[in-house]
């Protein structure tokens, strides 16, 4: 069977789910007790898409360490970026905004981003829906809202990036 390994790198502040989302695509399980991230570490998730098998490399960061050259290291040679923000908190949509500053500066080929809007299920939401999706069309951003606790919309995440990513690869090897 044909395989295809992508890199995808999960990027934004501390607390706001990354480590749950992953958690919750790779196994379908939600923990209310994640230990916050440490460095970095990836797992691998091998999904069959009809004749294909995608491997999907997940890399997830700690977000506190915005300047580790690590992480730099991490996000140049990924081909899709999870950059996620907590709804009930503005200043993790405002810190998601300097990321996707961040990774279109440093990118070496074009990085599929999908920014995602996590804890959907709590009711004291601060940053609307609106706000995500306008800012997401204006970076040319692919956009969801999520609840890694429930597990609405995780999965639809990486499917969306697993059809993205490769037109990547179809424009790189055209230039
Ligand atoms: P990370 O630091 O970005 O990796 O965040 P974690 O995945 O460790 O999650 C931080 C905290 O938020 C944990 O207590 C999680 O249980 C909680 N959490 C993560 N996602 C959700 C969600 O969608 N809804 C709710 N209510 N809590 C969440």
């Amino acid at each position: 069977m044909e395989s295809q390994t992508f890199k995808v790198i999960l990027l934004g502040d501390s607390s706001v789910g990354k480590s749950s989302i992953v958690i919750n695509f790779c196994e379908d399980t939600f923990s209310t007790s994640i230990e916050s991230t440490i460095g970095a570490a990836y797992i691998l998730k091998t999904i069959n898409n009809g004749n294909k098998e995608i491997k999907l490399q997940i890399w997830d960061t700690a977000g506190q360490e915005r300047y580790n050259s690590l992480t730099l290291l991490y996000f140049r040679s990924s081909q899709g970026a999870i950059v996620v923000y907590d709804i009930t908190d503005k200043t993790t949509f405002e810190r998601a905004k300097l990321w996707i500053r961040e990774i279109r500066e440093k990118e070496e080929q074009k990085t599929t981003i999908a920014l995602v809007g996590n804890k959907t299920d709590l009711k004291e939401r601060l940053v609307s829906t609106e706000r995500g999706s306008k800012y997401a069309k204006e970076e040319d951003l692919l956009f969801f809202e999520t609840s890694a606790k429930t597990g609405e919309g995780i999965s639809k995440i990486f499917l969306d990036l697993i059809k993205e990513m490769p037109k990547n690869n179809v424009d790189m090897q055209k230039s």
